[in-house]
């Protein structure tokens, strides 16, 4: 490696997997380069929280960084940990700092067949993770009046109009988004696409909401030009269609594309998708800034029920998969831009270790309910590390 990678490190039963996948898939492979900071929940209180804040300037820097699962603390774990604040969650703060997109990606293998029979390939879910609902203002509008939206500019320049002319109790709510933010979150997928070689589908309710959603329409349109021929040389599409549409289509598909969604469709819509293709625990997710850094990581959590098993002394069948695949997608993506290509194919050979063991059918007890047509052998988190490495070891000759 010529580039650090930026190694984000977690909490809980997802901190006990990742020395468990470098231990033993990485280290004894790779000449292993990373910026290390440790985002587990107590270093960042012990650092109010600046850690967080310098793993994500120093993904600003690198480019590329790998993160585990961490804690988003509570009331509980302010007790539990006995934080000095409740500290925001680190995906957040990265995020912002990133101005990123979240892409969520199942993993495919052929045991497990997805609910909808015709997705031969993963579908990639973007949600526009600002604005929108998640920061509305509402109102309860508890007698007859009336309600209006009204917009001052800094010019002096005034806008009204009437929501509603309630004539008896109701509701009300107001929200926004930014040219800003919008623009970002197309840059990011369009960005994506080229990097994962898949066409964009972008929906919304632009029929509906002339103005608001229409925005969004116009903003991709715009940005997309920028992009356009570089698709036309891969042979990619940037398709728009109504959310409705939109929706009736990907049931329909053979899947192999990314979905772009405003922030609402994206909540709602990525709980159906990757519950369709099978298991969270197969779920990867990138964050992707609108100019080009990345953070893989896995769209799970910290797997707190089996840490403490694992803390009472019983070894648990927590499934690896998502982690190892942030790991090599991490250093794939180092190889590609350091121009390493040992570091490419042994991230192939990596991925390809895990393939090679769940399709003998050996697996975490959370894959093993959902197999079909095979018999599956249920092992815990270490063994089933440790067959990918018997793979591993066998593919890359060492
Ligand atoms: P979770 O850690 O994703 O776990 C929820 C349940 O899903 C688990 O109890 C387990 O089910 C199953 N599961 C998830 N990942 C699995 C894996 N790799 N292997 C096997 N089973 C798996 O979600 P949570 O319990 O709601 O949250 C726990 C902590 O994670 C919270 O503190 C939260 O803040 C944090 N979190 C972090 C992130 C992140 O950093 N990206 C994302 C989400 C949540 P069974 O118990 O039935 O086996
Ligand atoms: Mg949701």
């Amino acid at each position: 490696m010529t580039t650090p990678l930026v190694e984000m490190d977690g909490d809980e039963m997802t901190r006990i997997l990742w020395k468990m996948i470098k231990d033993e898939l990485i280290l004894p492979f790779v000449d292993l380069k990373t910026e290390y900071y440790d985002l587990g929940l107590p270093k960042r209180d012990e650092t109010e929280d600046r850690i967080t804040v310098e793993s994500a300037e120093a993904t600003q820097k690198y480019g590329v960084a790998v993160k585990c699962a961490t804690i988003t603390p509570n009331h509980q774990r302010m007790d539990e940990y006995k934080l000095h604040q409740m500290w925001r969650s680190p995906n957040g703060t990265i995020r912002s700092i990133l101005d990123g997109t979240v892409f969520r990606t199942p993993i495919l293998i052929p045991s497990v067949k997805p609910a909808v029979k015709n997705w031969e390939k993963p579908i990639t879910i973007a949600r526009h993770a600002y604005g929108d609902v998640y920061k509305s203002v509402e109102l309860r509008a508890d007698e007859p009046g009336v309600a209006k939206l009204v917009f001052d500019g800094e010019s002096g320049s005034h806008k009204e109009v009437v929501i509603q002319n309630f004539k008896g109790e109701g509701v009300i709510q107001g929200m926004h988004n930014t040219d800003k933010s919008i623009r970002s979150f197309a840059h990011s997928c369009f960005q994506f696409a080229l990097a994962t070689r898949q066409d964009v589908w972008f929906s919304t309710k632009d029929t509906i909401s002339k103005t608001y959603d229409a925005q969004f329409r116009i903003i991709f349109d715009e940005v997309f030009q920028e992009y356009k021929d570089r698709f036309d040389q891969l042979g990619l599409t940037y398709f728009y269609t109504l959310i409705d549409d939109a929706v009736a289509r990907v049931i329909r598909s053979k899947g192999g594309f990314i979905w772009a969604c405003k922030n609402y469709d994206g909540d709602v819509m990525s709980d159906m998708v990757s519950t369709a293709f099978g298991s969270l625990a197969m779920m990867t997710s990138v964050l992707v800034s609108p100019d080009g850094k990345y953070e893989y990581e896995a769209a799970h959590g910290t797997v707190t029920r089996h840490y403490y098993k694992y803390l009472a002394g019983e070894e648990t069948s927590t499934n690896p998969m998502a982690t190892i695949f942030a790991w090599s997608g991490a250093l794939r993506k180092r190889g590609e831009l350091d121009g390493l290509k040992d570091l490419v194919n042994y991230a192939d050979q990596l991925e390809g270790a895990c393939f090679d063991t769940l399709g003998e059918g050996v697996a975490t007890k959370d894959l093993v309910a959902l197999m079909e047509g095979i018999t599956p052998c249920p092992v815990t988190s270490a063994g089933f590390i440790a067959a990918v490495r018997g793979h591993l070891a066998q593919r890359l000759g060492a």
